[in-house]
């Protein structure tokens, strides 16, 4: 490891260890609730069309991602509101009346809360979160507002049925958009190994610019500055979609060759 990167985890370690002081008072415990609509596998497998609503998705989380109906765009969900990234390269805000065929949220409390170094990438980000989540066996909501002088995310055009399954549709249309000097936010979980089949095994996010005009699904990046948020969640719950579609996709097996092909490449 960089010694430069040592330093890095040491100086927000301290910086986490000064905001929550001895003599503050013990925050009380919530029971967050990580909310998720359908599996990952069943997007893999091509399951494009959800029954749920955005409407009905606000009720159970402010915070999250996932995509829209027919992957029509890299859904990201920030404060309340509801985007998509598109493949043009511009983010729409969304219907309530929108739905979604998988995405991934939580009403957003974080406990912890620490300043980043300069000069992460994505890797090293991942390795002082790492540092820095106190139960990892528990699912994790993260928010991470900086900026950053590289953001590589992409987005996918909508599709028509009959779907392809995922990995294919990226490799052949994935368009990836490398911003620079940007500032904005960052979604995601860190999830553990045993989601596998049910969602992402370790980091995955979501990014949008603060003005709401670019984002997508994070590749890589590169940060000068930000803070990170962390809701430490102890619930899980799932909802499967209704539809003949979800009773005809294979759903099991250890995917996780596609799992890195469509949220890692
Ligand atoms: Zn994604």
């Amino acid at each position: 490891m960089p010694r430069r990167l040592s330093l890095s985890i040491l100086a927000a370690a301290f910086a986490l260890a000064a905001c929550g002081a001895d003599d503050a008072p013990a925050p009380q415990p919530v029971m967050d609730t990580v909310f998720q609509y359908s599996t990952v596998n069943a997007l893999l497998s091509g399951l494009y069309d959800g029954d749920m609503t955005l409407a009905e998705l606000a009720a159970k989380g402010d915070t999250g991602l996932g995509t829209i109906n027919g992957i029509d765009g890299e859904l990201i969900v920030l404060d309340g509101k509801f985007y998509s990234a598109l493949a043009n390269g511009t983010v729409r805000e969304l219907k309530p009346e929108d739905k979604t065929p998988f995405a991934v949220v939580a009403h957003f409390r974080p406990e912890r809360q620490a300043g980043l170094p300069d000069g992460l990438d994505y890797k090293s980000l991942q390795s002082l979160t790492d540092q820095l989540v106190q139960a990892p066996n528990h699912l994790q909501v993260i928010r991470i507002d900086g900026t950053f002088p590289e953001m590589k995310v992409r987005s996918e055009p909508k599709q028509s049925p009959p779907y392809r399954p995922l990995a294919e549709v990226l490799e052949d249309e994935q368009v990836v958009f490398e911003l620079e000097n940007v500032t904005g936010s960052m979604i995601g979980f860190r999830m553990p190994s045993y989601v596998a089949g049910i969602n992402v095994p370790g980091y995955h996010f979501h990014f949008i610019t603060d003005d709401r005009k670019q984002g997508g699904h994070v590749l890589d990046l590169e940060l000068s500055s930000g803070t990170i948020k962390i809701d430490d969640v102890s619930n899980f719950e799932m909802v499967l979609p209704t539809s003949a579609a979800f009773q005809g996709v294979k759903l099991g097996g250890d995917r996780m060759d596609e799992i890195d092909a469509v949220e890692r490449r």
